[in-house]
């Protein structure tokens, strides 16, 4: 059973557009299980990345009215998806879709939190501060190769409110696409596990959007999970968009690094499926099972089940009571 961190099947289906990863009829058969699926406002650019190296410039802050109306769509297009929904950990079973409904950039929350409880009266369980671009709340990442993800200024002071009111919900904080900053200033309010839903190892790939040796160390210690995400340009060593000559050896290469330095306890899953270029040969959904048959060569069962959807299941369960 696979739990992943990360989709975005969702903006998919609200734009009309057919699933390029996630066939939801064939899915539960690969073993894919759900996770969290985003609702994702989209920035004025939107589309591949570039080949890279690149730099894109800063994508523009969304405004409340217009993330308020398109995540009340997206919402309405996940409720229409026949997957069932998690609001405990205990949701997930085999055979079955489970979604966490997970906001993707907090644009859609009044700044004062005034709609915060409403949301997760209707199921909200999962907030990523910011998508990669300014919001009230904090700062995210431009997408930058090679680059630091120390980009910018911290959480302001709703975002520091945003993060206490989300731990004493039951709302978990994902700091994917957050810069460094607004990581520290998470790491210093929040009590609750860190997570990145769908991030890699930055000294294995020097995008802005994975983590230094010192925030995977600051994860660890809160007990936290990365989910490590499929996107060719946050996997390979040149950051080149280079999907067809990308292996699963480039998934295990940050899988083996989480794990070997930061424990088996602290990696898992954040597939970004239908939201990014992910290698050729996993494909999609379908090719999971042949990923976790490379795990299975190299890790012992208990050790497989945790990075495929025990660790999740754990975070949430801290997080969620
Ligand atoms: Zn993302």
């Amino acid at each position: 059973m696979v739990i992943d961190g990360h989709n975005d099947l969702v903006l998919r289906r609200w734009r009309g557009e057919p699933a390029k990863h996630i066939d939801l009829e064939t899915a539960a058969e690969a073993g894919f299980a759900g996770g969290f699926f985003a609702l994702y406002v989209p920035s004025r650019y939107d589309g591949d990345p570039p080949s890279t190296p690149y730099a894109m410039p800063m994508a523009a802050a969304v405004p409340f009215d217009e993330a308020a109306r398109i995540t009340e769509e997206l919402f309405e297009t996940l409720c229409a998806m026949p997957v069932a929904r998690a609001e405990t950990a205990a949701d997930f079973r085999e055979g079955e879709i489970t979604a966490i409904v997970h906001m993707e950039g907090a644009e859609a929350i009044a700044d004062d939190l005034s709609n915060l409880q409403d949301w997760y009266d209707r199921g909200l369980r999962s907030i990523g501060i910011v998508w990669s671009r300014p919001n009230a709340f904090a700062e995210g990442v431009p997408f930058k190769f090679p680059a630091l993800p120390d980009t910018g200024s911290g959480l302001t002071d709703a975002g520091r409110a945003l993060v206490r009111a989300c731990n004493e919900l039951g709302i978990l904080v994902d700091v994917s696409h957050l810069n460094e900053r607004g990581f520290w200033d998470v790491v210093e309010t929040s009590t609750r596990p860190i997570v990145a839903t769908h991030s890699n190892a930055h000294s294995l790939c020097a995008s802005t959007r994975n983590l230094t040796d010192a925030q995977l160390l600051a994860v660890r210690e809160s007990g936290g999970v990365v989910g490590v995400n499929f996107a060719v340009t946050f996997l390979r060593e040149d950051g080149m968009n280079d999907f067809e000559a990308t292996g699963l050896d480039e998934i295990v290469r940050h899988v083996d690094y989480l794990a070997g330095r930061f424990g088996i306890d602290h990696v898992a899953f954040g597939s970004d499926f239908d939201g990014a270029v992910v290698p050729a040969a996993l494909g999609g959904v379908s090719g999971l099972p042949r990923l976790v048959d490379v795990l299975r060569e190299r890790y012992e069962p208990d050790e497989v089940d945790k990075i495929t959807h025990g660790n999740w299941l754990r975070v949430l369960d801290a997080t969620w009571r």
